[in-house]
């Protein structure tokens, strides 16, 4: 190497040619475009994910929703297959039962204490209600005799007891009710009834413009009760 030597060149990188320069700039552009290209994608795969994910979640909720409705449809089956059975049983031992005291019970034989015996003492209960009716109930099969109300008398073309609105009333059968209720409340008793405080209802008629008696909707509001 020489020194104090001013003549040393310099390698030169030839300045690139204007068609080199565009060449660059639209091999930039290309790469550019493909990588919008790529993150656009990427967006549209996360976008279809999410909503893959949602449609998955909803078709869960779905499902339990119709698993819980199921369950709901079955409770309700049952307990109308319960209900009708205890209305089965129910109707089964008041036809079976005398309703009078006396009988002879044996551990061998128990029977009487749900057939009734036949004493002309009658095994029942009387209890005059807070609007002064008398309600009776059989101390051995547990049937309750109170004055029919006519809103349980409506039955539908099946012979099934619906709702007033749905069905036609049955005036023998509310006759044949009455009837079975004035003979019960007649029952030969030694048992002392029991009472509650006595109290009239009445209710403002509109119509009228006057306070009238209200006992029939006392005893629409006790319609599906009994004394058990
Ligand atoms: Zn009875």
């Amino acid at each position: 190497m020489t020194t104090g030597n001013t003549n040393a060149t310099v390698p030169v990188i030839p300045a690139p040619s204007v068609d080199e320069q565009i060449k660059a700039i639209e091999l930039q552009e290309r790469v550019l475009a493909l990588e919008l290209k790529k993150a656009e994608l990427e967006a549209k795969l996360l976008e279809k994910q999410e909503r893959e994910y949602h449609i998955k979640d909803l078709k869960a909720r779905l499902a339990d929703r119709d698993i819980q409705e199921k369950q709901i449809q079955e409770d309700r089956a049952q307990q109308g297959r319960t209900f009708a059975q205890q209305d089965a049983t129910d109707a089964y031992r008041y036809r079976i039962c005398t309703h009078k005291k006396g009988g002879i019970v044996t551990p061998r034989d128990m029977r009487v204490l749900t057939t009734g015996g036949n004493n002309i003492q009658y095994a029942v209960m009387k209890h005059q209600m807070i609007n002064g009716d008398i309600w009776v109930r059989c101390l051995r099969c547990g049937n309750t005799w109170a004055p029919p109300v006519e809103i349980n008398f409506f039955f539908d073309k099946a012979g099934k007891r619906v709702a007033p609105q749905d069905g036609t009333f049955d005036r023998a059968k509310f006759e044949q009710a009455r009837d079975q209720y004035l003979r019960a409340t007649m029952f030969e008793t030694n048992n002392s009834m029991s009472g509650s405080v006595q109290c009239r209802f009445s209710t403002f008629d509109v119509e009228s413009g006057k306070m009238v008696d209200a006992a029939d909707k006392y005893r629409e509001g006790l319609a599906s009760t009994t004394l058990r």
